[in-house]
């Protein structure tokens, strides 16, 4: 996608729609739709805390940047560096299974639209014929917090039987580790509690085949 694309013409590409549900409801919670005839996808990245952040980064999207020269590094290694540089695309794998793939994201604010995000959380999980999970990227957003993956967590879920203490293990984990960074508006431990509440149920409903929505869930 060209970082130089409005989110409103990301919005309208029915390519966008159809391949990348959650990408689709992570730029329709930007602004109000004034907001994303401007504003453009590169923009929201570069500002560096943008709500897009968290869904590219469990997209394991890459930025390709112009420097003396076209290069293309992980969004993740993007937001470390932060190079000076112009960028001028984003880059999306397609997503090849698509069954048993579910899809998480939520800006919680402090109301219901057009509102800052106090804390933004996206993920994508793949089950196994078996209902362990074997594939899972997490990732959260918001505030004044720097968007990052949850790696730790991640590696806590993978691989295992999605029984109620193994539930119970991360909803405590997550109220007690990791770095939040709290706002005037909404404490860390706040935070840390909104956090846990959406990925427990997120992964709880992977046991009932549930999830936010899944890749052939159309909008
Ligand atoms: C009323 C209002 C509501 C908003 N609501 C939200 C919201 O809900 N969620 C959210 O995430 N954001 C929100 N924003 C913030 C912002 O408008 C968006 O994040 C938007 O996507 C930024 O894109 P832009 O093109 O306007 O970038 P700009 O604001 O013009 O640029 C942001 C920064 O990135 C740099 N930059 C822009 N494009 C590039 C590029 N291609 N290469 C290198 N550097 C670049 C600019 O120099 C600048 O430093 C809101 C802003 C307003 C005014």
């Amino acid at each position: 996608m060209g970082a130089f694309a409005t989110l409103a013409e990301c919005l309208n590409s029915k390519m966008v729609a159809q391949e990348q549900p959650l990408l689709v409801q992570a730029l329709a919670s930007i602004g109000a739709p004034a907001v994303r005839n401007r504003a453009t996808l590169g923009g929201n990245i570069v500002y560096g805390k943008g709500d897009s952040i968290p869904a590219l980064l469990v997209l394991e999207a890459n930025v390709v940047l112009y420097h003396d020269g076209l290069a293309t590094m992980p969004l993740s290694e993007w937001l470390q560096q932060k190079p000076n540089a112009l960028l001028t695309e984003v880059e999306i794998g397609k997503w090849p299974d698509m069954t048993q793939r579910f899809w998480l994201y939520e800006k919680v604010g402090r109301r219901e639209t057009f509102t800052a995000s106090l804390v933004t959380v996206a993920g994508v999980a793949v089950l196994d014929n078996d209902q362990t999970i074997k594939e899972l990227k997490l990732a959260v957003g918001g505030g004044e917090m720097v968007p990052h993956r949850l790696l730790e967590m991640e590696q806590r879920l993978i691989g295992k039987p999605l029984t109620n203490e193994l539930l119970a293990d991360v909803y405590q984990f997550i109220k007690q580790t990791g770095t939040l960074v709290g706002t005037p508006f909404a404490t860390e431990t706040y935070l840390r509690m909104v956090l846990a509440n959406r990925i427990v149920s997120f992964v709880d409903g992977l046991r009932g085949g549930r999830g936010d929505g899944k890749t052939n869930d159309s909008l």
